[in-house]
């Protein structure tokens, strides 16, 4: 209710504290004022109260029936049955964290904790999503749903630094992923699958092809400085050497003086490249034809 202090989940997939102002309870939304104040209106689902005094489950409501409630050791009370995945029966209220308290330690920007119990933890939450992934409602093109729900946090999207799941076409946010080893750039190209689909640890691969390499690295730099340009020599090449290991996760060993040979040979003869020389520049000057995000199931395999 209005001026209680929560912490909302933004479409980063990262908790940030603010303040309730006004309470629309028809479309189930909140106005928060955030720390830096800036305001937003946020959906309910993606609100979390700071704690809860009363003794009842802060899923459904419902005071202890049958079975005792649990106590998360941060913050509120659950019916086993209502937590993702069900609390188990030796669970013990003095140490058991839920879903919620579990995340709001271990995502982080660039990529969720990877080692500790936290991570640990989370890895074994990853493993069941805390709602039903086929009553989504999805656009044609599988990139936003209605119910603005997505990832194992079951937050808010949508943005550039999420990556969808090859097998059951979800996104999840960069900050709920711990297979990353370097960050997400934007548009990226990977073939990722999440706990859900793997029943383990998330799988992660960027696709070692020059194609592919030559329009991410034009597609990063074309977002980053807003041109469409850029020199062969000393920026795309001088680019890709430096976040060699970053863009291919380490997977392709091509040496140096093969990856000059090979990029321009792509940009030079695939149909995604416009040279310079095409519209009377320098003939070392390369864009984007057309600036879009590669997907997996459009990539060339050539
Ligand atoms: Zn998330
Ligand atoms: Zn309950
Ligand atoms: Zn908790
Ligand atoms: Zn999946």
């Amino acid at each position: 209710s209005e001026g209680d202090d929560v912490l909302a989940r933004w479409s980063d997939g990262l908790l940030y504290l603010g303040n309730v102002k006004r309470v629309d309870g028809v479309k189930q939304c909140c106005l928060v004022r955030f720390e830096d104040n800036s305001e937003f209106w946020v959906l309910r689902k993606d609100i979390h109260s700071a704690a809860g005094v009363e003794e009842v489950c802060c899923i459904c409501d419902a005071p202890p029936l049958k079975e005792p409630l649990i106590n998360c050791l941060k913050c509120r009370h659950y019916h086993p049955e209502c937590h993702t995945p069900t609390i188990e029966p030796e669970a013990d209220s003095d140490s058991w964290i839920c879903r919620q308290c579990v995340f709001a330690v271990a995502t982080k920007r660039g990529g969720a904790l990877k080692r500790g119990r936290f991570a640990r933890l989370m890895q074994f939450m990853k493993l069941r999503l805390p709602y039903q992934l086929s009553s989504l409602d999805w656009d044609p093109q599988h990139l936003t749903n209605q119910q603005q729900c997505y990832c194992y946090c079951a937050g808010p999207g949508w943005n550039l630094k999420m990556l969808q799941c090859g097998s059951c076409g979800q996104w999840f946010h960069e900050a709920c992923t711990q297979c990353l080893t370097k960050p997400l750039l934007y548009g990226d190209f990977y073939q990722f699958q999440c706990s859900v689909c793997t029943k383990g640890p998330e799988t992660i691969q960027r696709l070692p092809m020059t194609v592919d390499l030559a329009h991410l690295v034009l597609y990063h730099l074309s977002l980053c400085c807003k041109r469409k340009y850029f020199d062969f020599d000393h920026e795309i090449l001088s680019f890709t050497n430096e976040n060699w290991d970053s863009l291919l996760l380490g997977l392709s060993d091509t040496p140096r003086q093969d990856r000059c040979h090979n990029l321009l040979n792509a940009l030079n003869s695939h149909k995604d490249f416009v040279s310079g020389k095409e519209i009377k520049k320098k003939k070392c000057l390369f864009g984007l034809q057309v600036r879009y995000l590669v997907e997996w199931e459009n990539v060339s395999l050539y």
